[in-house]
């Protein structure tokens, strides 16, 4: 997991980190009820902290890498405090400078407001607008189109010439879209979606779904015969029947070289 090393590269000797209060925890050892606590810490070493912590690490150590600062370890000790009866938080959050103030008997001033913290905020603001504006910007349907490769093409007995493409179109709204399929560039070319009987039929797409046609598309003679060097460039336009949005895809069609 890489975000504990993406957090080591953010802490500085400000941020607050989970902690255990070794000055106030040590000497640890088991205790009994009745026992006094006076020359012993408040640790009883039952280990409910590193019986909970997913890293499998022993934050009585001190700050480790592995640390993802969850925080289970606080509620179990501070369970385990109210039952022996001790205040709360031996372990908790705390900042590297307090504790290094706690040791000639200060208390460091916690400072949220510091370059760091602005640095990040304003970072995160950036990417959070980034993201705002990609998601305002997302295309609500996506068409892809993928030519037959066997074979490229079929010459019909009539001289017509027809291709076959697989049409796949992603509905990416909450409610049922109908789609009307044509070609363009494509001078007399007829469109034939194989599952449907009518040409111009009305192709339905549930919601957040794929659906995937197979497709003709007929070059008839006189208009083959002008088509050129074998391979002629045009699009499908998928039009939204409720919106009127078309959305294109190129791709080419394969005829006979002349
Ligand atoms: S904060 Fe979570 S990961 Fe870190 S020591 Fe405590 S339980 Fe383990
Ligand atoms: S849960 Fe608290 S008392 Fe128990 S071992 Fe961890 S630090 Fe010590």
């Amino acid at each position: 997991c890489p975000w504990p090393r993406i957090q080591g590269a953010m802490f500085d000797r400000d941020s607050l980190l989970i902690t255990y209060h070794d000055r106030r925890g040590e000497p640890r050892g088991p205790h009994k009820k009745g026992q006094p606590w006076e020359g012993r810490g408040d640790c009883i070493d039952c280990k409910a902290c590193v019986a909970v912590c997913p890293m499998g690490i022993d934050i009585r150590d001190g700050s480790q890498l592995e640390c993802i600062q969850c925080a289970l370890c606080i509620d179990a000790c501070n369970d385990i405090m109210k039952k022996v009866g001790r205040p709360k938080n031996l372990i908790t959050y705390d900042t590297f400078r307090n504790l290094d103030a706690v040791e000639h008997g200060q208390r460091a001033r916690l400072q949220l407001i510091r370059p760091r913290t602005i640095l990040y905020t304003a970072l995160m603001a950036v990417v959070g607008v980034i993201m705002l504006a990609a998601l305002s910007q997302r295309a609500l349907l996506e068409v892809n189109v993928l030519a037959d490769r066997n074979p490229l093409f079929v010459t019909l007995s009539d001289g017509s010439v027809r291709n076959g493409y697989t049409v796949k179109i992603l509905n990416k709204r909450y409610e049922t879209r109908h789609f009307l399929l044509r070609v363009e560039g494509l001078p007399g070319a007829s469109v034939r979606v194989l599952e449907f009987e009518a040409a111009n039929a009305s192709i339905d797409v549930v919601p957040d779904d794929l659906r995937a046609l197979k497709v003709y598309v007929t070059v008839p003679p006189v208009e083959a015969a002008k088509l050129k060097r074998g391979s002629t460039s045009f699009s499908f336009v998928v039009r939204d029947k409720d919106l009127g949005a078309e959305t294109r895809r190129a791709t080419t069609f394969r005829s006979p070289e002349r």
